[in-house]
């Protein structure tokens, strides 16, 4: 089943099958290869694209961020002269944070205390705080250190998540007498999420500040804003470094593209984030790009793999088919014509013509020695056999001579065996010189011949045999007494159908002629 289904032309294995499978193949997986290659690249140019991009905006919000704090802290600086001028005038202290917390907008309020605690002015003062003690852990701290501070988050006594920075109050002496502070509010509007939040929020990007506590300053999920993060590579990496980037894990399990800076005043670290998949979302309209470019010359590319396969494997398969036909006669020619342009195709052509020349040398001579008869030279049977059909085939009258030596045994018994066969040789010879060009000589069997006459009359052949017996009547053959020979000629024309039977009539004449007396030629006439 699996051998007929090989054999058949649609799955044989051929030479230009072979070559077309293994160009095709080979086509395909360098076109893979350079496909995924460009993949890989564009991925990762896509890759690190973001995550410079990343960095660059992180570094920028972290430079703006620093400067804001820096230009809040001056302005707290220069109401702090003003407030030291003016500490037991409460109706200035009250314009100066008014005018601290309106004029610029920076801050969600504005508190001067006492250096106990104390609110002397505040502003906006809807919880009315004045007089009131602070205990907020931005207050202790400010009253502690005595010095320009930026607070961590804590709860204000609004009761909203805030940062404080803050400026002590001096006189010009040097004496302490409180601070005045700004808060900024972490989860409500403030300058610090209109300073952030104006980041895009398309394709899951997102803004995170962290303090150097890990935690979260801002994040577009507000209820994320005051909880802190375990420790991960992204909050660590800024002991080490004041800008980078870097792929991680975000929350969700996605893989991440980040961009991390410090804020220098602050030791805020900003990290802007970009999904990974995000990212690569353009490499799928990338890579059909590269396959639109790929692919006209692949196609190309295989075209002329096929065709240079087909002219390959064409003077091969040529000679193998040629191969197969060796005993046309007209193979040689076919094969002589065979172009082959290589190397190998045409050693193997040279081969081949060698090999049939010598084949059909050795053919014909087989043939010649299957038709004739070894000790005379003359056809056999099997030789006139086959004279006898081409002549039929070509509808050509003939007459034939069927003709015996006479009482040839007393002459093998007198002389022996050996001078018998000189003399069926002399005869053979005999008949030779009698005969024309066209006519067919054959020894029918050990000392019986008969002489095909193409073209000839019977009384013609009748004279030709005459001449012949007499010839051979008067033969001298040294040590021999003279022979004779007995003959009968007989004719063949197509009307009469099969052509042996003018063998049997000739060979009827010929017992005729030895019952006559022998040494005499006689006629069949039909
Ligand atoms: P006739 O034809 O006149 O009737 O007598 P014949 O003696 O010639 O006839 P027959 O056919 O009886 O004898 C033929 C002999 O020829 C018999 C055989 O020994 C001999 N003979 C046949 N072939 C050869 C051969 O190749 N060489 C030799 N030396 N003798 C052969
Ligand atoms: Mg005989
Ligand atoms: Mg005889």
């Amino acid at each position: 089943m699996l051998r007929s289904l090989l054999s058949s032309s649609l799955f044989r294995i051929d030479l230009r099958r072979l070559i077309l499978i293994l160009a095709v193949m080979s086509a395909f997986v360098t076109l893979a290869n350079s496909f995924y290659a460009s993949y890989r690249v564009q991925r990762q140019l896509l890759i690190d694209n973001t995550l410079e991009e990343n960095r660059v905006y992180a570094t920028k919000l972290a430079s703006s961020t620093e400067q804001f704090i820096k230009s809040m802290q001056k302005q707290l600086a220069y109401s702090a002269v003003i407030a030291a001028g003016h500490f037991d005038d409460p109706a200035i202290l009250q314009s100066e944070t008014a005018r601290l917390k309106y004029q610029t907008d920076s801050f969600n309020s504005v508190v001067i205390t006492n250096a106990r605690g104390k609110v002397l002015a505040t502003s906006p003062d809807s919880l009315q705080l004045v007089g009131h003690v602070l205990t907020t852990p931005g207050a202790v701290e400010a009253l502690k250190e005595r010095r320009p501070l930026i607070s961590k988050p804590y709860i204000s006594a609004a009761q909203n998540l805030v940062i404080i920075i803050s400026t002590p109050v001096f006189t010009t002496d040097g004496k302490y007498l409180g601070y005045i502070g700004g808060t900024i509010y972490l989860k409500q509007k403030s300058i610090l999420n209109e300073l952030l939040g104006e980041h895009f929020y398309r394709d899951g990007s997102y803004i995170t500040v962290l303090d150097e506590d890990r935690r979260i300053l801002y994040h577009r999920e507000a209820s994320c804003i005051g909880e802190v993060m375990k420790p991960h590579p992204m909050t660590e990496i800024v002991r080490t470094a004041t800008n980078g980037s870097l792929m991680v894990e975000g929350v969700g399990g996605d893989q991440m593209l980040a961009g991390y800076a410090v804020v220098p005043s602050s030791g805020w670290e900003i990290v802007t984030l970009r999904p990974t998949n995000a990212t690569l979302k353009p490499l799928e309209g990338l890579m059909v790009k590269v396959l639109k470019h790929l692919t006209p010359l692949a196609v190309l590319t295989l075209l002329a793999v096929w065709l240079f396969s087909r002219l390959i494997a064409r003077p091969l398969w040529l000679l193998a088919r040629n191969a197969n036909e060796m005993d046309n006669p007209d193979v040689s020619v076919n094969i002589r014509e065979i172009p082959s342009w290589y190397f190998e195709s045409n050693q193997l052509k040279r081969a081949l013509l060698i090999g049939i020349s010598l084949l059909q040398k050795k053919i014909g001579k087989l043939k010649f020695e299957a038709q004739t008869d070894p000790m005379t030279g003359l056809f056999n049977r099997r030789g006139l056999a086959m004279t006898l059909e081409s002549v039929a085939q070509l509808r050509q009258q003939f007459s034939v001579i069927a003709l015996d030596i006479d009482h040839f045994k007393s002459i093998n018994d007198s002389y022996g065996h050996d001078v018998g066969d000189e003399v069926i040789k002399s005869m053979a010879e005999q008949i030779r010189h009698n005969a024309r060009e066209t006519d067919i000589l054959c020894r029918v069997g050990g000392e019986e011949f008969l002489v095909l006459l193409p073209r000839t009359a019977l009384a013609e052949a009748e004279m030709i045999a005459e001449r012949l017996r007499e010839n051979v009547e008067s033969l001298e053959l040294p040590g021999i007494r003279p022979i004779t020979i007995s003959l009968g000629v007989a004719h063949w024309h197509y009307l009469q159908g099969d052509p042996d039977t003018s063998l049997k009539r000739a060979d009827e004449a010929l017992y005729k002629a030895k019952q006559d007396g022998r040494n005499r030629v006689v006629v069949s006439e039909s």
